[in-house]
């Protein structure tokens, strides 16, 4: 058989890096531009695409002039232990899978080792929250006490119609089942929806990424300044 013709040329490198600082200035970092990796695993893309999320409500709170003073500077803060993260896990398999074919008893030892721990259904939970990026949790401080503070909101069954129109908007989401809330709220009507009762839930605050910034049964109120700037 003989190669004709050449469709696809790409070189792939087990070369992980990450950019030191994902904003310098006016200038941010996002996808393989901040962090880059074997193909392991699949994550570089919903890495990336977190990037964006995380950082475009950002740029929009600052252009429409609501951005607390260190909104975008929390993008580093948020993001850069994410893609380390990755980054960790990506070397690990890479050396698991003794990518340089060095056969190296070590590395098959661990490899052995890794294998039956890997048959543990809380080891399969804890690498697939590490695979997905569940196992994210944003430091949020003075807020993170609350088990669901820092991490994805859960899903949440407030009806499809509903929950497209939340999701769309592209602003915060207090969720106040008992109608406790709608007066600390309403000087952020115009960046955060409040969902009243019909909301099978417990009471929190999701920014527009998605990532749940206060819950529980507290004031919100800091929160919401925290996150969504000055009141009107
Ligand atoms: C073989 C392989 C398999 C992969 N498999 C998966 C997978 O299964 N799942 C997954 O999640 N990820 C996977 N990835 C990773 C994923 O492809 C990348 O993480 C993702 O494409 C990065 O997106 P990006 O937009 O940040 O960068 P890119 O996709 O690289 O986009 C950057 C764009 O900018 C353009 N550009 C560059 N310089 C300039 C310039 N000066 N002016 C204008 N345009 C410019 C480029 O042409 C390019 O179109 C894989 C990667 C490889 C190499």
């Amino acid at each position: 058989m003989h190669l004709l013709e050449l469709r696809y040329a790409r070189r792939i490198t087990n070369a992980s890096r990450q950019a030191a600082q994902y904003r310098h200035g006016r200038v941010f970092l996002a996808g393989d531009a901040a962090h880059v990796h074997l193909p392991l695993g699949a994550q570089g893309m919903n890495t990336g695409m977190q990037d964006a999320f995380n950082l475009g409500w950002k740029l929009g709170a600052a252009v429409h002039g609501w951005a607390p003073e260190d909104l975008l500077d929390t993008y580093h803060a948020e993001r850069h232990p994410a893609g380390a993260a990755v980054l960790r896990n990506v070397r690990a398999q890479s050396l698991l899978m003794d990518w340089a074919g060095t056969r190296d008893p070590d590395v098959l030892a661990a490899r052995e080792i890794f294998t039956d721990m890997a048959r543990i259904p809380d080891v399969q939970h804890h690498l697939a929250d590490l695979m997905s990026g569940m196992a994210v949790r944003y430091p949020m401080p003075g807020a993170d006490t609350h088990p669901l503070v820092g991490r994805p909101a859960p899903d949440l069954d407030l009806g499809t119609a509903r929950t497209h129109e939340l999701l769309r908007s592209g602003r915060g989401v207090l969720l106040d089942p008992a109608d406790t809330f709608a007066e600390v709220a309403g000087p952020w009507s115009d960046r955060v929806d409040r969902v009243g009762q019909g909301s099978d839930t417990e009471p929190m605050l999701v920014r527009p990424d998605g990532y749940v910034c206060w819950a529980g049964a507290d004031d919100p109120e800091p929160a919401l300044a925290r996150w969504f700037g000055e009141p009107r």
